[in-house]
């Protein structure tokens, strides 16, 4: 139950316990996974709060611990791990109302956390600049979101994860005391932050360095087969000449979900989907030719993106809803080799994409293969039968930070977050050992944590 006291000390700031509101905000994408769907049903906040400033942000924060009240912050709710869904009640602290631009110079930008990725984008690009990644959510998804619970994107195939140094140059955080502190981290310490699932404090704003911006064309190349798809995939990506910022390859019958593009996409043919510099267009079209690819759509940036990363496997579940997805990453030193073993070996049980990105200074691919669920059992052989042929497998239907295999949450991790929230009230119940809920995890949330993950955090 929350405090009579507690929604007193929220004074002006909006917000609301109608019942529609609760169950809309306490949702995220987490449905992407039959596993956390059941795992995390019925799950509710007591009230959405909106703040509308960091004056407001400080409050709620020193509200919550005053009345020891649960919170989680929300950017759009678009993460697909659990990331914002509240396991003990309490408040969301929905942030989007934080959309204010505070600087930005050719090299870098500092903005509100709530401000939405697609419209930050679009003010830098009046000034010749843009964001080195985001998210396929870019339109909805939140600059605070994307640094609390993403990874990396479009982009990335130029600039690495959104956790290599340098991806985020700084944050202020409030932390969850009595008196709230407003905190700056920079350097290392930003990953204290990022992908920690909201649970180290408040973000109000963030500093990310920029890119040029460039005339992008959207563009579906269509191969034979599979292999000499993910052979053009790795060449294209490493081609330092060639402008790129997304390279996502798809086999076959992958395609067949985007149902929009179906007249580029021809029925049995694997393609890769891609964002190429205008200016270096010949060069990519020699690179095409080399691997016998055939050209099917090219046309200046319209979204394209909205079919890769993240966004491909919400396609798929539109066509089919017994899918389901593994995210996994290809060895370093055999990327291409493990693709076409797994493939060869699983393909037409489990499909594969490519989202083809640097990650701690080499090119690699991340996989997100889309498979008919069949239960617990077929995951688990899955897993295991990826890992066999050398690839780490991120857990993707856990909501424990730890299990999902993207952080390390080491000593200094989890000393930092004794810090900044002493109560243990931010997004309890998302790391194991440290803040379980009453009973534990039991049923469908008890066996997403017993996946046998490798993990990918370095
Ligand atoms: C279709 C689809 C495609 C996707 N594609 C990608 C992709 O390409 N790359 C990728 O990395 N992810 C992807 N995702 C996951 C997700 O969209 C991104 O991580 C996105 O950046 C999350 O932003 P959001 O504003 O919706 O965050 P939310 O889902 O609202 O929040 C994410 C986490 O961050 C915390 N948080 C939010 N705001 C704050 C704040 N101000 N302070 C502290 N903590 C905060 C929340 O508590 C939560 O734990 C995809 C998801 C979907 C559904």
């Amino acid at each position: 139950m929350l405090p009579d006291k507690f929604i007193r000390d929220l004074g002006e700031i909006p917000h609301s316990r109608d019942a529609a509101a609760l169950r809309v905000k306490s949702a995220d994408f987490s449905w992407f996974s039959p596993i956390m769907s059941a795992a995390l049903a019925g799950r509710l906040a007591d009230v959405v709060v909106a703040p509308r400033s960091e004056q407001d942000v400080i409050r709620i924060a020193a509200a919550c611990a005053k009345h020891r009240v649960p919170l989680v912050a929300r950017g759009a709710g678009t993460g697909n791990f659990g990331q914002a869904v509240p396991l003990a009640g309490g408040a969301v602290v929905e942030m989007p109302g934080l959309e204010r631009i505070a600087w930005h110079k050719p090299g870098s930008v500092r903005a509100q956390a709530g401000i939405r990725l697609g419209l930050l984008d679009q003010e830098l690009r009046k000034n010749g600049r843009e964001l080195r990644m985001h998210p396929s959510t870019k339109k909805l998804a939140t600059l605070g979101g994307f640094v609390g619970g993403g990874h990396a994107g479009i982009g990335s195939v130029n600039w690495g994860i959104l956790r290599d140094r340098g991806n985020i140059l700084g944050l202020k955080i409030i932390t969850i005391e009595e008196t709230p502190r407003l905190l700056e981290l920079r350097g290392d310490d930003v990953n204290l932050v990022h992908h920690a699932y909201g649970v180290n404090g408040l973000v109000t704003e963030v500093e990310l360095p920029l890119a040029a911006a460039h005339e992008w064309l959207d563009t579906i190349v269509v191969f034979d087969g599979f292999a000499r798809a993910a052979e053009f995939g790795m060449a294209l990506a490493t081609q330092d000449g060639i402008l790129k910022k997304l390279v996502s390859v798809h086999a076959w019958p992958i395609p067949s979900f985007f149902v929009s593009l179906r007249k580029y996409l021809p029925e049995g043919k694997a393609a890769a989907l891609l964002m190429i510099g205008a200016e270096t267009r010949e060069a990519f079209e020699a690179l095409v030719g080399d691997f016998l690819g055939k050209v099917s759509y090219c046309v200046p940036e319209a979204g394209l993106y909205e079919y890769t990363w993240g966004h491909t496997t919400m396609h798929a579940l539109r066509a089919d809803r017994s899918l389901t997805y593994l995210v996994c990453i290809f060895p370093r030193e055999d990327t291409l080799g493990a693709i076409k073993r797994v493939h060869g070996k699983l393909g037409a049980e489990a499909f594969l994409h490519l989202e083809f990105k640097r990650f701690n200074g080499y090119m690699t691919a991340e996989g997100v293969p889309l498979f008919r669920y069949r239960g617990f059992e077929q995951m688990t052989r899955l897993y295991k039968a990826f890992e066999a042929e050398g690839v780490r497998i991120a857990n993707a239907h856990t909501f424990l930070l730890q299990n999902g295999g993207m952080k390390d949450l080491d000593a200094a991790q989890i000393a930092f977050k004794r810090t900044v929230d002493p109560h243990l009230l931010m997004n309890p119940g998302k790391i194991a050992g440290l803040d379980d809920l009453p009973g534990g995890l039991s049923g469908a949330a008890l066996e997403a944590a017993q996946l046998p993950a490798s993990g990918w955090a370095y």
